[in-house]
C-alpha cells in the first residue's frame, strides 16, 4: 500500500490589488473572528491603518509589533497569547512573518501570512528563520493556512526587495540541478513533483519578468509555490542548493551581509556556471529585471565570497551539491574575476 503523505498547503490564497482591504472578509469566511495580529515594528503607519480598518469587523485580541526574528520573542508571544483566539495574522516583512508563523506553530492555531514585499520565499515555507540565542536557525514550523498578497502593496515596496525576490526565485534552477547531482552521486531521493513545480514556477516568471501588476502576481505566486514544493517533499531541496550554502556562509562571515535574495541570486548564477547549465536563462533574467545593475551599484567583496565558497560545503552535513562534487575554488576565483556578468559585481 502507498504511504500517503500528510502535506498541509494553504487553503486561502489571494494575490491581487486591494487584497489587504478585504482581509477581514477573508478571515470571516473561514470563521476566524478572534485574531492576533503580529506586524513589523517599522511598518508604514498608512499600512497599519489599512489593516486595522480591514479587520474592524473582527475582534483583534492582541496586536504585537515585532522587532526581532528570534525564537525567544516567539516564545514570549506564545506565553502571553490571550485565550480563545481563532487565528494568527503576520503582516509586514520577513521578521514579523517568521515570528507569526512560529507562533501559529507553537499554538497550533491557523496562521495567515500577509507579506508587504516579496523579497524571498519564506512567507509560505514550512520553516521559520529565527535566531536562537543570537544564532540564525531554520526551525520547523507549520505552513500558513492562508496567504494574502496585496499585489499593489508589494509593487509599492522598494525595488531592491523585489530584486531580492527575483534572486531567491532564480535559485530554483541551481537547487534542482544540485538535487539531481545528489541523486546520481549519493542516491538522495528526488521528489519529481516537487522538482517539477519548482522548475515551472521560475519558467512562468521568466516569461514575464516585469515589475508591474502582472509581474508581482507571478513572482508572488511563484515564491509561494516554491514553499509548497518544499512542503510536498519535506525538504528544502527544491528551493535551496549550493547557492543557498554560499549565502548562509556570507551571513555568518561577511562584514555586511546583504538581503538574502541578492546574495542568493549572484550565487545562483555562479553555481550555474559550475553546474554548466541554465547560466544564459539566469543571466537574461537578471539583465531584464535590472538585478545586475543593482548589484553593480553596491558591489560584493571578492575576498569575502571566496571565503564563503570555501566554507559553504561544510554548512550542511550530508548535503551534496556541485561544491562537494569537486574542488570548485579555483574555478570560482576565475569566474569572479573574469566572467562578464560576475566581474562587474565584485571589488
Ligand atoms: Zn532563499
Amino acid at each position: 500500500m502507498l504511504n500517503p503523505k500528510q502535506v498541509t498547503i494553504p487553503s486561502l490564497v489571494r494575490v491581487k490589488p486591494g487584497a489587504l482591504d478585504r482581509l477581514g472578509i477573508y478571515a470571516q469566511r473561514h470563521q476566524f473572528r478572534r485574531l492576533v495580529l503580529c506586524h513589523s515594528q517599522d511598518l508604514q503607519p498608512a499600512l497599519l491603518e489599512r489593516v486595522t480598518r480591514a479587520l474592524a469587523g473582527q475582534e483583534v485580541r492582541q496586536v504585537l509589533p515585532i522587532t526581532a526574528a528570534s525564537v525567544e520573542s516567539a516564545q514570549s508571544a506564545f506565553q502571553q497569547l490571550p485565550g480563545e483566539v481563532d487565528a494568527i495574522i503576520g503582516f509586514g516583512g520577513g521578521k514579523a512573518l517568521d515570528v507569526a508563523k512560529y507562533l501559529g506553530f507553537l499554538s497550533g492555531l491557523p496562521y495567515l501570512a500577509v507579506p508587504t514585499s516579496l523579497s524571498n520565499d519564506g512567507f509560505c515555507s514550512p520553516q521559520s528563520s529565527l535566531t536562537v540565542a543570537g544564532r540564525r536557525r531554520s526551525l520547523p514550523a507549520a505552513m500558513p493556512f492562508g496567504v494574502v498578497i496585496d499585489s499593489a502593496v508589494c509593487l509599492a515596496a522598494p525595488e531592491i526587495l523585489w530584486l531580492s525576490g527575483v534572486g531567491d526565485l532564480a535559485a530554483k534552477f541551481t537547487a534542482v540541478a544540485d538535487w539531481k547531482l545528489a541523486f546520481h552521486a549519493r542516491g538522495t531521493v528526488v521528489d519529481d513533483f516537487a522538482a517539477l513545480l519548482s522548475d515551472a514556477t521560475v519558467m512562468q516568471f521568466i516569461a514575464h519578468p516585469a515589475r508591474d501588476a502582472e509581474g508581482v502576481k507571478t513572482l508572488g505566486t511563484a515564491l509561494m509555490l516554491n514553499g509548497i514544493a518544499m512542503a510536498i517533499c519535506g525538504s528544502s531541496r527544491p528551493a535551496s542548493g549550493s547557492e543557498h550554502l554560499i549565502s548562509h556562509a556570507l551571513d555568518a562571515t561577511s562584514a555586511r551581509p546583504r538581503l538574502h535574495g541578492l546574495q542568493v541570486g549572484v550565487a545562483t548564477y555562479l553555481a550555474s556556471r559550475l553546474q554548466g547549465q541554465h547560466s544564459e536563462s539566469i543571466a537574461g533574467l537578471f539583465t531584464a529585471t535590472g538585478f545586475w545593475k543593482a548589484i553593480e551599484q553596491d558591489k560584493f567583496s571578492r575576498a569575502e565570497w571566496l571565503e564563503a565558497a570555501r566554507r559553504a560545503p561544510a554548512i550542511k552535513t550530508g548535503f551534496y551539491t556541485v561544491l562537494t562534487a569537486r574542488d570548485c575554488l579555483p574555478e570560482i576565483e576565475l569566474l569572479l574575476r573574469e566572467d562578464r556578468f560576475l566581474a562587474p559585481c565584485f571589488v
